[in-house]
C-alpha cells in the first residue's frame, strides 16, 4: 500500500501522466568527489530524457535523489545529515538514495528511511524506481559491488562551469590503500569502452563546451580489466583531435603511470593540459609502505622529474594526509620535507580519519586529534607558500586563459598549467580564450581575445 503521505502525490501524477501535462519534479542533492557530481548529472539527464523536471535550490521536489559519499569519515556524517534533511524538508517526497554511502552502509540508510536505494550499479534504473515509488513499490537495489564486471553507461556529462564538463572514463578501483574504503564501495575496475568517451566529447563540444576533465575513480587502471591492452594514454590520445575542444585535464593519477613511454606520447598532444594531478598521501617511505601505496618517494620524485624534463610550464598538484596511524613526527617531518623538495602548485590536505573495516583501522598508534590538527596547519602554511612560489615564476609572463565565470565584471579563468586568474572584460565571453598578461597576485590584463588557449 502506498504510505497515505503520498496519496495526493500518486494521484496528481497519475493523472498528470494521463493528460500528459507536467510530469515530476526532482531535486538533486550531491555530496562527495567529481565522479559523484558527473552521475547526479547523468541521472537528472534520464529524468528530463523521460519528461520529468528537474530542479534546484531549496523548493520542495516529488522525488529526492541523494548522491552520497563515504570517502571520509565526514563524508559519510554529512550523507546521514542530509538524507534526514532532505525527508525533513520534503515531506511526503519519494527518497532515493544512492552512491557510496548507500553501497557501504545500507543498513544505515534503512534505519534512516528511504523509499528508494541503490548503491554503485543500477542507476540507469533511477527513472523507472522514481516512477514506481511515487506509486508505492519501495526498492532496494543494493547487491556485492564486488561482483560488477562492466561499466555502466549513463548518459551525460557534466558542467563544471559553462566551459569545462567531467567526462567520467572508468569506475572502480581494486589497489586496497590500507585507509581507503572506495574499492569497497566501488568495486573493481570498469573502463568505459573508447568509442563511448569519443562519442561523448563530442556531444560535449557540440555542446561548446572547450576543456573536459577525464574523471573516474582510478583512472591510472583505465584499461586493467580490458583485454585490448589499451591504457589511459590511448583515450588521451583519442581526444586530442575531437574537434572543438581544446583542453584535456587528467583527474588523479599516481606515480606508477608516468612511464617513458606515457611521457613520450603525452608530450606530442597539443590539446593535453601540463596539469597532472599526482597523489602523493605522504611523503615518508615508512607512512606510505603502510598505507599500502604502491610507490615510494623516490619513485614519486622520479616522475616529477620526467613530467618537467619533458612537458614545458608542467604544474603538479596533489593531495596530502596527515596523522596516519603510527606516523611520528620523524616521519611527518620527512613527509614535509619531501612535499617542500618537490614544490606543488597546489597541495590538498586531508587530516586522515578512520573508515571502518579498512587495514588502517586495526593498525596500532593512531594520532590524537591536536597532533593531527597541528600537523595539518603546517602542511595548508607550506602548501600556500608553495603556492605562491609558484605564480611568482610566472609574474608579468603572456599566458592563455579560457574565460569561465563573470562576476562583478571580472572574469575567472585558468591557464593550461591551472593556475587561476582574474581579468576584467565584458560580458558574453564566457568560454572564449584570451591572452593576458599574467599577474600573481590581482588582476590580469587581458592584450587579446580569441584564438586557442
Ligand atoms: S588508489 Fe587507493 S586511495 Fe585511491 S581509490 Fe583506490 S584504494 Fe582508494
Amino acid at each position: 500500500m502506498p504510505r497515505p503521505a503520498l496519496a495526493d502525490m500518486i494521484s496528481r501524477y497519475k493523472n498528470q501522466k494521463i493528460e500528459g501535462v507536467t510530469e515530476i519534479t526532482v531535486k538533486f542533492i550531491t555530496l562527495g568527489c567529481k565522479t559523484n557530481i558527473y552521475e547526479s548529472e547523468a541521472m537528472a539527464e534520464l529524468f528530463r530524457r523521460s519528461g520529468h523536471e528537474v530542479v534546484s535550490g531549496g523548493g520542495p521536489a516529488d522525488v529526492c535523489v541523494i548522491n552520497t559519499c563515504t570517502v571520509t569519515g565526514t563524508g559519510a556524517g554529512k550523507s546521514r545529515q542530509a538524507i534526514r534533511r532532505a525527508k525533513r524538508q520534503n515531506p511526503g517526497a519519494v527518497i532515493a538514495v544512492t552512491g557510496c554511502f548507500a553501497q557501504t552502509e545500507p543498513e544505515a540508510v534503512r534505519g534512516i528511511g528511504a523509499d528508494i536505494i541503490i548503491g554503485n550499479d543500477g542507476r540507469s534504473r533511477i527513472v523507472e524506481l522514481a516512477e514506481a515509488a511515487l506509486a508505492g513499490a519501495r526498492s532496494d537495489l543494493v547487491d556485492d559491488i564486488m561482483k560488477a564486471r562492466e561499466y555502466e553507461e549513463l548518459p551525460a556529462a557534466v558542467a563544471q562551469s559553462r566551459v569545462r564538463a567531467n567526462l567520467k572514463i572508468e569506475d572502480g578501483c581494486s589497489n586496497f590503500c590500507a585507509y581507503c574504503v572506495i574499492p569497497y564501495a566501488r568495486g573493481p575496475v570498469r573502463s568505459r569502452p573508447l568509442g563511448n568517451i569519443t562519442a561523448e566529447a563530442e556531444t560535449l563540444a557540440g555542446a561548446g563546451y572547450r576543456e573536459v576533465v577525464l574523471t573516474g575513480i582510478h583512472i591510472g587502471s583505465y584499461g586493467k580489466d580490458l583485454k585490448s591492452g589499451m591504457s589511459m594514454i590511448d583515450v588521451i590520445e583519442a581526444l586530442d583531435n575531437i574537434n572543438g575542444i581544446e583542453r584535456v585535464r587528467l583527474g588523479s593519477i599516481e606515480p606508477p603511470i608516468i612511464t617513458d613511454e606515457f611521457v613520450d606520447r603525452a608530450s606530442k598532444l597539443k590539446n593535453l593540459c601540463p596539469h597532472f594531478h599526482m597523489s602523493l598521501q605522504s611523503g615518508c617511505g615508512g607512512t606510505l609502505r603502510r598505507m599500502k601505496r604502491r610507490y615510494t618517494p623516490d619513485e614519486y620524485y622520479r616522475a616529477v622529474g620526467m613530467l618537467r624534463d619533458r612537458i614545458p610550464d608542467v604544474s603538479i598538484t596533489t593531495d596530502l594526509m596527515v596523522g596516519f596511524p603510527g606516523e611520528t613526527d620523524g616521519e611527518f617531518e620527512e613527509s614535509y620535507g619531501f612535499c617542500e623538495k618537490v614544490g606543488f602548485m597546489r597541495m590538498h590536505v586531508f587530516k586522515y580519519s578512520v573508515r571502518k573495516g579498512t587495514e588502517a583501522e586495526r593498525l596500532p598508534n593512531h594520532v590524537g586529534e591536536r597532533i593531527k590538527e597541528e600537523r595539518s596547519r603546517r602542511m595548508i602554511a607550506l602548501a600556500e607558500r608553495m603556492r605562491a612560489d609558484f605564480y611568482k615564476k610566472y609574474d608579468g609572463a603572456v599566458l592563455p586563459i579560457l574565460l569561465e565565470k563573470r562576476q562583478n565584471g571580472v572574469y575567472h579563468g585558468t591557464t593550461p598549467n591551472y593556475m587561476d586568474a582574474y581579468v576584467k572584460a565584458a560580458a558574453g565571453l564566457e568560454g572564449k580564450t584570451a591572452e593576458i598578461v599574467f599577474s600573481a597576485s590581482g588582476e590580469s590584463e587581458i592584450i587579446n581575445i580569441g584564438g586557442r588557449s
